[in-house]
C-alpha cells in the first residue's frame, strides 16, 4: 500500500521532502532522515502508508490530553519511523526501526481504521506512538474520513512538522499534544533537531484555535535547571497561559540508561515554576 507523498517537490535530479522542518533533499533510491519517505525514480513514496505497527484504545488522558474530551477513550495508531533520534526515546523500538530498514506493520486502509475506531466506542483518533508528520498523507486520509463520520482527530507530535504539513492537515485536526523538550542545545545534542520549528508549531496550532497541550520530559542534568524550566513556562504563557503543561518524569530508556529517574523534589520545583506563569500544570509518570 505504498503511496506517493503529497508534500514534496523535485529539485534537479533529487526530491525535497516538505513534511517536516528537516526538509531533506533526497537522492534516488534513498530515504530522508525518518527512513519512511523514499525517492523512487524521483517520486517521493511514503513507505508506511497503510502500515500500522501499533493500534490500541487508550484513555485520552494517556496521550496526555487533560482538557479535551476528558474521560473518553481514543483510538490510537502509529507507524514505524521518526524524524528525531532522541537518546531517551520511550518508543525507540518503533521510532528508530525504519532507520535500520525495517518497515513493519499491519496493512490497513484508512476506512478500516475509522470503522475500528467507531466499533471500539471511541469518538476520536490519535496519531501517536511515533511522529505523525512523517506519515502526514496517511494522517490526512484517515482524519478526513474520520471527520466525515463525526470523529475528532488528535496529533501527538514532537512539533517538528513543517508549515506545509500544518496547512495540509489543519482543517481536520482538533487537538494536539506537542513536546517541548528543552532549549536549542538540548535539541541539537540529544534529538538531532532544532528548537525554533517546535516553537513555531505550538504558535501555529494555538493561533488556528486548536486545542493545544504541551509536554516536557524532565531529565536530570539535561533540562531541569530553574532557568530552562522558567524559559519553557514563559514561552507557553506567551502563547496562551491556559495551555495545559504536562511535566513528565523521566525513566532511563534507550541510550540514556546511566541517568537517574527524575527526583520528586525536582518535579515539584518545576511544577511551582510552571504555576507562576501558567494556569494548568500537571505532573506525569508519578
Ligand atoms: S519527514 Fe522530515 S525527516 Fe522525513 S524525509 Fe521528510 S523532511 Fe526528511
Amino acid at each position: 500500500m505504498k503511496k506517493e507523498c503529497k508534500l514534496y517537490k523535485q529539485e534537479k535530479d533529487k526530491v525535497r521532502c516538505l513534511a517536516c522542518a528537516h526538509k531533506c533533499l533526497i537522492n534516488k533510491g534513498e530515504t530522508g532522515i525518518c527512513g519512511v519517505r523514499k525517492n523512487i525514480e524521483n517520486e517521493l513514496i511514503l513507505l508506511v502508508y497503510g502500515k500500522v505497527v501499533s493500534m490500541a484504545v487508550d484513555p485520552i488522558e494517556k496521550k496526555p490530553l487533560y482538557k479535551f474530551l476528558p474521560g473518553t477513550d481514543i483510538f490510537s495508531i502509529g507507524t514505524v519511523g521518526c524524524n528525531f533520534r532522541c537518546d531517551f526515546c520511550q518508543n525507540y523500538d518503533i521510532s528508530q526501526a525504519s532507520k535500520a530498514g525495517f518497515i513493519l506493520g499491519e496493512e490497513i486502509k484508512p476506512e478500516e481504521i475509522v470503522k475500528k475506531a467507531i466499533s471500539s466506542g471511541c469518538n476520536s483518533i490519535a496519531y501517536t506512538y511515533n511522529e505523525p508528520a512523517i506519515f502526514i498523507e496517511f494522517v490526512y486520509d484517515i482524519a478526513k474520513l474520520a471527520k466525515e463520520k463525526g470523529l475528532r482527530n488528535v496529533l501527538v507530535t514532537n512539533g517538528y512538522m513543517s508549515e506545509e504539513a500544518f496547512e495540509y492537515v489543519k482543517e481536520y485536526i482538533d487537538a494536539v499534544n506537542i513536546d517541548l523538550k528543552g532549549n536549542d542545545l538540548f535539541y541539537q545534542k540529544l534529538c538531532g533537531a532544532k528548537l525554533n520549528p517546535v516553537l513555531d508549531t505550538i504558535r501555529r496550532f494555538s493561533k488556528a484555535g486548536k486545542h493545544v497541550e504541551v509536554t516536557t520530559l524532565l531529565i536530570p542534568e539535561e533540562n531541569d535547571d530553574d532557568k530552562e524550566i522558567e524559559d519553557i513556562a514563559k514561552f507557553i504563557a506567551s502563547v496562551d497561559k491556559n495551555i495545559v503543561w504536562h511535566i513528565s518524569r523521566f525513566f532511563p530508556r534507550y541510550k540514556m540508561l546511566d541517568k537517574d529517574i527524575t527526583g520528586k523534589k525536582s518535579l515539584k520545583k518545576a511544577y511551582e515554576i510552571g504555576r507562576k506563569y501558567l494556569n494548568h500544570v500537571y505532573l506525569g509518570n508519578v
